[in-house]
């Protein structure tokens, strides 16, 4: 495995290989197994494997997240070279934007709801920093988590909007044993709200039985209310909407393009996290 600083470098690696083996997996780094997962599944489905690892400011609407944001390089390149990565770009931000970044992107109604309506300008820097990447790295396939999900059908309409011929390849949420959803904030939560953080996944997994029997404005006051009783949580919102458009609807019938998705943001203290269950339906 190489790490390489250089967009320069990384360009003159991948002169060298055949571009449909090329797949890319981009990341923020303070890897995890969540991250390790998408690059073992890029890793049996390509002959060259490229990792970014880069903690993109445009994305952030908050500078403290940005600022607390957890930055472990050396970890995230021994987790890498175990999963089987071929390459790693750990670039500086002059490097990925030599010039200030002022493209804004139409999501149309994608980004009008949940993590776009409550973190302005974030899919934006999203979109602008892995078309960029894409741009570098030129991969046949690349690879998303699905604990975010919206972030998955922005990246799909930015790909679309960009021309980009590259196939997006969704990859299931990876749990820690007891249910909490792996993310690289978890560590910033105190050993009291770590405790408790398994409680979302929780109460999401037990509205799967409730929701068969119960109308769907019905289930998702209930599961607002069970995670805001746990202690230090707070929803910032609950929706659950068509998989395809991440509108919100009102009835379970009125996902049009296939299962409802239940997607959510808690905070517990000043942690911010994230979380979604499909409604498997028919
Ligand atoms: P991040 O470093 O948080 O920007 O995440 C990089 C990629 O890893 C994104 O596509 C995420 O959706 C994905 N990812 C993050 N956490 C998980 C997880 N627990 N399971 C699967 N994929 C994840």
């Amino acid at each position: 495995m190489k790490v390489v600083t250089s967009v320069r470098e990384l360009r003159d690696e991948l002169s060298c290989v055949d571009p449909q083996g090329v797949g890319f997996v981009p990341t923020m780094g303070a890897l995890h197994a969540g991250h390790r997962s998408l690059v073992e599944c890029a890793r049996r489905e390509n002959a060259t494997v490229v990792v970014s690892v880069f903690v993109n400011p445009t994305q952030f609407n908050d500078k403290n997240d940005l600022k607390h944001y957890p930055r472990t390089p050396e970890a995230d390149a021994r987790l890498l070279e175990a999963a089987g990565a071929d390459f790693v770009l750990m670039p500086s931000v002059e490097e990925i934007y030599p010039e200030e970044d002022t493209r804004v992107f139409d999501f149309g109604q994608i980004d009008k709801v949940m993590e776009g309506a409550t973190r302005p300008g974030h899919f934006n820097g999203v979109a602008q920093v892995v078309s960029r990447l894409f741009d570098i790295v030129r991969p046949a396939r690349a690879y998303f988590g699905e604990k975010d999900f919206q972030q998955i059908a922005v990246i799909r309409r930015m790909v679309e909007l960009e021309g980009f011929n590259l196939e997006i390849v969704d990859c299931p949420i990876l749990r820690e044993s007891d249910g909490l959803a792996m993310s690289s904030r978890n560590v910033r939560l105190t050993p009291e709200q770590r405790a408790v953080a398994p409680g979302i996944h929780k109460v999401l997994a037990e509205s799967l039985a409730t929701a068969a029997t119960t109308p769907l404005a019905q289930t998702k006051k209930e599961v607002i209310e069970k995670i805001n009783a746990i202690p230090f949580m707070e929803v910032e919102y609950y929706e659950i909407v068509d998989p395809l458009t991440m509108q919100p609807i009102e009835n379970w019938e009125d996902s049009k393009n296939g299962s409802p998705v239940g997607c959510i943001t808690v905070y517990c203290g000043d942690v911010r996290l994230i979380d979604n269950i499909r409604y498997n339906r028919g």
